[in-house]
């Protein structure tokens, strides 16, 4: 339970990090071509992007391994049957085996 709380606020966090992206992505936004730092606010505006496609995913990832935390015997090793552990689902949300099993 302490681990799915714990999870639950690295979503939260998550979460505003993203809105902090959306806002950013909005300062950046003006579209001035003739502007000679046009360049590097496209640029920024990319790397932004791609930070926010990263954190979506993230949380994807992360909202989808919370579902599956209800269906019986996930996040459960094969092996030794203790839990594998938040963090190692998130990186691996279709592990079946703990870190200490699986190497
Ligand atoms: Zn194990």
């Amino acid at each position: 339970m302490a681990e799915l709380l714990r999870a639950e606020d690295q979503i939260a966090s998550l979460a505003r990090a993203f809105d902090e992206i959306v806002g950013a992505a909005e300062l950046i936004n003006t579209d001035d071509e003739h502007d000679p730092e046009g360049a590097t606010i496209a640029f920024e505006r990319a790397q932004v992007a791609s930070l926010l496609r990263q954190a979506r995913a993230d949380r994807a990832a992360l909202v989808r391994s919370l579902e599956r935390i209800d269906e019986p015997g996930y996040g459960v090793c094969d092996i030794c049957h203790h839990f594998i552990g938040v963090e190692r689902l998130m990186a691996l949300p279709a592990a079946t085996k703990c870190i200490g099993c699986a190497r």
